[in-house]
């Protein structure tokens, strides 16, 4: 017996390489008997769950428990895998985990709050492909023609006011929708997806000018 040094005869507890009687199987930290209980082993000694913990265990900063099973280290901190949550949205984060300023986020908080948007519909852009163009960022599939929608064909596309248009759309769209000419200076008046001259946008009810 590893304990008493005594010779073993009978049942006989083991933590390593080394031997005890069930009686001297003590917690190397605290001596409390730990015949037929959970007991984890440093170096060959066994230790009770609560010393072990003491000394090894890895605690939740959430829930300030022991973490038993599978832990995730972020900002120097353990977590149970649930309990690591986006400070935003307070959901658990399964995926890409974001740290800022000491906190963390789920990767589509973090987008969302510091990462790029797309210029047309102003929705983070998370991974995968994008597109700069006209100094601004765009998801591959909202880089299309502001009128039709349609992806640019090799006639490529043309810019009124940072967003592109197809060549068709921006004849339309460079013109007054009144009037029909173009409109060759910055003074116009944007109704929905068609421009105007300042004085030729008409009420369609009272033909009345609208200023
Ligand atoms: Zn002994
Ligand atoms: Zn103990
Ligand atoms: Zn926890
Ligand atoms: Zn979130
Ligand atoms: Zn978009
Ligand atoms: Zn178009
Ligand atoms: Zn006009
Ligand atoms: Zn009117």
């Amino acid at each position: 017996c590893q304990y008493c040094h005594e010779k073993i005869v009978g049942s006989i507890l083991s933590s390593g390489k080394k031997f005890y009687h069930p009686r001297h199987f003590l917690c190397g930290g605290c001596n409390c008997p730990l015949n037929g209980k959970p007991f984890f082993e440093i170096e060959d000694q066994p230790y009770c769950v609560t010393c072990y913990n003491d000394q090894h265990g890895v605690k939740c900063a959430f829930c300030n428990e022991f973490i038993t099973g599978e832990y995730i280290t972020v900002l120097n901190k353990n977590w149970h895998p649930d309990h690591l949550r986006c400070c935003e949205c307070n959901e658990p984060i399964n995926s890409v985990i974001e740290e800022k300023d000491g906190k963390i986020y789920c990767h589509k908080d973090y987008q969302r709050l510091f990462g790029i948007c797309c210029n047309k519909c102003n929705e983070p852009i998370l991974s995968g492909g994008y597109i700069t163009a006209l100094d601004k960022p765009w998801h591959v599939d909202c880089f299309v023609c502001n009128i039709c929608n349609k992806p640019f064909t090799e006639s490529g596309f043309f810019e009124i006011d940072g967003f592109p248009y197809c060549e068709k759309h921006y004849e339309i769209a460079s013109q007054c929708n009144f009037c029909k000419t173009k409109i060759v200076d910055n003074k116009k008046i944007k109704v929905g997806d068609l421009f105007y001259h300042p004085n030729h946008v008409f009420c369609t009810c009272c033909k009345k000018a609208i200023s």
